[in-house]
């Protein structure tokens, strides 16, 4: 981690890091040229730590690579070019309206970003329902958090991240890290574990990889790349096995445990170490940790998630955590820890396929009422819900011929990333919104250039489901705008002259509304109070303005189901979309490094993180290299069924000699989205980012 920038001397702006959804306080002050970060120790969540990233985040704000006019692709010349304002916009609402004339609105696509604030998704979610009246809207964050997002619905009856604040971790008994490596996605949450190892707690990690977070753990258990869900089968088992469940809990707080109860006894723990590769001694040993302790929490990440199993893995977590009674009582709990930068709230207001704002189902009557209302228009013209992510980009250029796109970069980020290119390329038309010219914008009709975190104003909701406000602290440059303004100058043009204001605070307290009485419930936050409360945590319903205090830990005397008991959900271990073979016998699994963001569409253009991280790497372990006769460097092909990525051997005995890891941030050949499976839990929907097979030959041949 880099340590934060300078001692506070001036009047700065408070505000919050851009990137990940720890949402790292810092200050700014200076700008637009020169812009410093001030560490900002009074936030409670960072202390004023930052990585790398939000230390140099400014860099993009001057960089000569942002985007800062418009461009038309023009007929000529097939090349982007500058455009005015009026131009761009004309083209985008003609573009748009065009398919939506020729081929009915849900030809007309809509796909936004988990680092959109709260108030771009809920207009960008308005705006598609209200305007285009498609249904065909989903977002990034799909690939991101939707099966703990799911798994957490079925159990609990709400989704938000961690019920809990992180400040409760330092003070549980013992955690279990599931498929999280904090110490490269968010360095500065690193303390909180400290902590609870300095104040006796134990924590056991579980990663196939020895990274630099399972180094800091007192048991890391490390399974082949989809087995979680037999991992945590085999540990409930033990659970029940040694007698260790808690009864009383369980009979007064939850609901279906004989049928999970059943389901865990099907997976033995020698049938465990079978499918995962780790030892019943390790699989007893995890067990004693957790059950010893007073309290535990479960705490998950991309790891178990981003698989075509995702949402029943995480479900097996929390059934463990429920057996135990570490569940809806102080320091005990499952959490999920979000990644995007707005993750959380990118979920909750609207542009997710299936919901409406303040996390409502976009199939339940009340809510179409409710919102509809909000919106002054008539539920009954609402459409129903869309496709998710991935089967929207699948569907472009088929029945889906047009698509406005804001914050997300789909080329790199998106699995069977080729696939995924060659989809948008066929588009009819094609609209980005962006800062930089990324590699989805470069195959657009038009781009839209707009503002960045420090130019505008409006509110994040963080993995622990606090509210912050994230301030304007310096002037945009001239000749872009935000993408609120974009929103309302094409509603206008597209016959919506109201209802699509450029102010955020204008928008959140539409977004108050709209939101108040659903799961997610903003009525009672307002701007002012975020700032002098160091954020609210949600829900928080209104009731006189101030009088409630937000609920920074949820299921404390009941869950959020309808009779407020938390359901077990049975579930059974099974194989992965795809298995290694003789032809590919390798696994690959993908993750990040703690200097890159993502697609790496912002961070990529900051010389300090390129410079630290400059390229992909393919981690193996030295007798698969043995096997291949690869050595340090030597550049490496990772090849699977859908395509082939490469990247310099990075030998490492900290990796399962079965398996493969490569960092997903960057395009072109060493885009290893190119090789991912796009397989899709049927629940959450979410591709089997973390596992496939594969094989792996040297690059330049023996
Ligand atoms: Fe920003 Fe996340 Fe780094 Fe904090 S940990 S500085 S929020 S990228």
């Amino acid at each position: 981690m880099s340590e934060t920038t300078t001692q506070a001397a001036g009047p700065a702006t408070p505000t919050h890091c851009p990137y990940c959804a720890l949402q790292c306080g810092m200050s700014l002050r200076g700008g637009p040229e020169a812009v410093e970060v001030v560490e900002r120790p009074d936030f409670p969540v960072n202390q004023g730590a930052l990585c790398g990233k939000g230390r140099t985040a400014p860099a993009l704000l001057s960089s000569r690579v942002r985007l800062t006019e418009p461009l038309v692709r023009r007929p000529a010349t097939g090349r982007l070019e500058p455009a005015t304002w009026e131009e761009a916009l004309g083209t985008v609402a003609a573009g748009l309206r065009r398919t939506r004339t020729e081929y009915g609105p849900d030809a007309v696509g809509v796909f936004g970003g988990g680092g959109l604030t709260n108030e771009k998704a809920y207009a960008l979610g308005k705006f598609a329902r209200v305007v285009l009246g498609t249904s065909q809207i989903d977002y990034n964050g799909r690939f991101c958090m939707s099966s703990a997002a799911a798994a957490h619905q079925r159990a609990f009856g709400l989704d938000r991240g961690l019920p809990f604040p992180l400040e409760d971790i330092p003070r549980t008994g013992c955690v279990i890290l599931v498929g999280s490596n904090l110490v490269e996605t968010m360095p500065p949450a690193l303390r909180y574990l400290t902590e609870l190892r300095d104040n006796g707690g134990t924590l056991i990690v579980v990663d196939p990889r020895r990274t630099r977070t399972a180094e800091q753990a007192d048991l890391h258990l490390a399974p082949r790349p989809g087995t979680d869900l037999a991992l945590a089968l085999g540990l409930l088992h033990l659970v029940v096995a040694e007698g260790r469940t808690d009864e009383d809990f369980i009979a007064s707080r939850t609901n279906g445990w004989s049928e999970a109860r059943a389901a865990a006894m099907a997976h033995w723990p020698e049938l465990v170490e079978r499918i995962t590769g780790v030892g019943v001694p390790q699989l007893r040993e995890a067990v004693g940790m957790f059950c010893g302790a007073e309290s535990g929490m479960v705490l998950t990440a991309r790891g178990p998630e981003q698989h075509s199993k995702g949402t029943d893995t995480v479900s097996a977590w929390i059934n463990l955590c429920l057996a135990t009674g570490r569940a809806g009582r102080p320091l005990s709990g499952y959490g999920c820890l979000t990644g995007q930068g707005n993750g959380q709230g990118g979920r909750e207001h609207g542009q997710k396929a299936d919901q409406l704002p303040g996390y409502r189902k976009i199939d339940d009557p009340a809510a179409r009422e409710h919102v509809a209302r909000v919106w002054g228009v008539d539920p009954q013209t609402l459409p129903g819900p869309g496709r998710s992510a991935y089967e929207l980009l699948d569907a472009l250029g088929g029945d889906v011929k047009s698509l406005l796109l804001m914050g997300s970069n789909p080329v790199v980020s998106a699995p069977r990333a080729g696939h995924v290119e060659e989809r948008l390329r066929s588009l009819d038309f094609l609209a980005v919104a962006d800062v930089v010219l990324s590699e989805t914008a470069a195959l657009a009709d038009v781009v839209l250039p707009v503002t960045q975190w420090a130019e505008e104003t409006g509110t994040t909701t963080s993995l622990e489901g606090r509210v912050l406000l994230r301030r304007q602290a310096v002037a945009a440059p001239p000749g872009v705008r935000s993408d609120l303004e974009v929103l309302g100058g094409l509603a206008a043009l597209l016959g919506h002259e109201k209802g699509f204001p450029a102010d955020p605070e204008e928008v959140f307290e539409e977004l108050r509304r709209a939101s108040a009485g659903g799961p997610a419930d903003y009525s009672g936050i307002t701007y002012r109070r975020i700032a002098q409360e160091d954020g609210v945590f949600w829900p928080c319903p209104e009731e006189g303005i101030g009088d409630h205090p937000g609920t920074p830990r949820l299921f404390l005397e009941q869950f959020a189901t309808p009779d407020g008991r938390a359901r077990f959900v049975a579930v059974a271990h099974r194989a992965a979309a795809e298995e290694a073979d003789e032809a590919y016998p390798v696994l690959l699994t993908t993750g990040r490094v703690v200097s890159q963001y993502q697609s790496g569409a912002q961070t990529r253009r900051v010389d300090e993180l390129n410079a630290a991280a400059p390229g992909p790497f393919v981690e193996l372990h030295p007798l698969l290299a043995e096997r291949l006769g690869a050595v340090e460097g030597e550049p490496l092909a990772v090849v699977s069924r859908r395509g082939r990525a490469v990247g310099p051997a990075r030998i490492s005995a900290g990796i399962r000699p079965d398996t493969v890891f490569m960092p997903f941030h960057w395009p072109g050949e060493g885009r290893v989205n190119s090789v991912t499976n796009p397989a899709l839990d049927p629940t959450s929907r979410m591709p089997e980012f973390k596992v496939c097979a594969v094989r792996v030959e040297r690059a330049h041949g023996a």
